[in-house]
């Protein structure tokens, strides 16, 4: 009888134990304050925790949807690189661990571009899903973002991006750190054509990604408590042997310290977006009518010039 009391009866417990039916377990879910909090009041607050305020990572499409009027936007279509061009193998295989970003996301990659309005301003807009392989950067990204710039300069408008990734993808080593200069060039084009670029830095924004187009816009804002940096602050108090100041390296300690112009929460990105870039297409737009007026004034004397002779 007795084993029948100590191993048989538990073990039955367990299996015939009444378990949480699905739907019923994904109406809840944690934040770092240590509450749980109602998964629909997290969507509603645009996935800001309610009891804490802290802003939870969102995927690209989330973002678009927050972002754009309406909630109205076109994903476009970016050029497909050859997958794990150097066979890369860690602890998985590299096509293993993009068969399932790609499954968990439902994206082709870590950036996404769309276009569609905010504020009645036809936009390009791109975004980083942190869940596809912790937003890491290689070359379907640098090809994505690149074409979104050029959707920009082909329809004369703004790009913005929303930033959100540990750096560039060791899986593709060199080709992802080519990245960083492609894309720089890429903004470059744009501020060629005066076209405004705005970047929002996300939790977080760290490694080649830092240091190279997300540290370009014209405006630089963060997200509340974003980590922006370059190294890790382990790292860099290893190096250094200081210690850290409290705070380092999140989104208000680098505003205070000159390297952002903004922190702004969720609810106000759009509207704060909105009021800058009418500012400076407005700007724009006077530019232009000025050098097209000394273009006539200079146009002038040489039409009256060639009428005297
Ligand atoms: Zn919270």
């Amino acid at each position: 009888m007795n084993w029948i009391s100590k191993f048989i009866k538990p073990k039955l417990k367990k299996i015939f134990k009444k378990q949480p039916a699905k739907d019923e377990k994904s109406l809840w879910t944690t934040c770092s304050c240590q509450e749980l909090v109602y998964k629909d009041d997290l969507l509603k607050n645009l996935h800001v925790c309610p009891k804490c305020e802290k802003h939870h990572k969102v995927s690209c499409r989330e973002r678009f949807k927050i972002f754009f009027d309406d909630e109205n936007y076109t994903v476009l279509t970016t050029p497909q690189p050859i997958e794990d061009p150097l066979n890369f193998v860690d602890t998985k295989k590299y096509t293993d661990r993009l068969k399932n970003a790609k499954k968990l996301t439902n994206q082709e990659d870590a950036v996404m571009i769309a276009h569609g309005k905010i504020n009645g301003i036809d936009i390009t807009c791109g975004a980083q899903n942190f869940a596809f392989i912790g937003g890491s950067f290689g070359a379907a990204s640098g090809e994505a973002f690149i074409s979104g710039i050029q959707h920009a300069i082909d329809h004369n408008m703004p790009f913005v991006f929303f930033s959100c990734s540990g750096g560039q993808r060791m899986m593709e080593s060199a080709i992802a750190l080519m990245q960083m200069s492609r894309t720089v060039l890429a903004v470059n084009e744009l501020k060629k054509k005066n076209l405004p670029y705005i970047v929002v830095l996300t939790n977080p924004t760290t490694g080649g990604v830092s240091a190279s187009w997300a540290m370009l816009g014209d405006i630089q804002i963060a997200e509340p408590e974003a980590t922006i940096g370059f190294a890790g602050p382990r790292v860099i108090q290893q190096t250094i042997g200081e210690t850290l100041p409290e705070g380092f390296q999140s989104a208000e300690y680098v505003k205070d310290h000159g390297w952002i112009d903004l922190v702004v929460p969720r609810k106000d990105l759009k509207d704060t977006i909105g009021v800058l870039l009418s500012i400076f297409l407005k700007k724009k737009e006077s530019e232009a009518k000025t050098e097209n007026a000394n273009i006539d004034t200079i146009e002038e004397p040489i039409q009256k010039t060639s009428e005297a002779i």
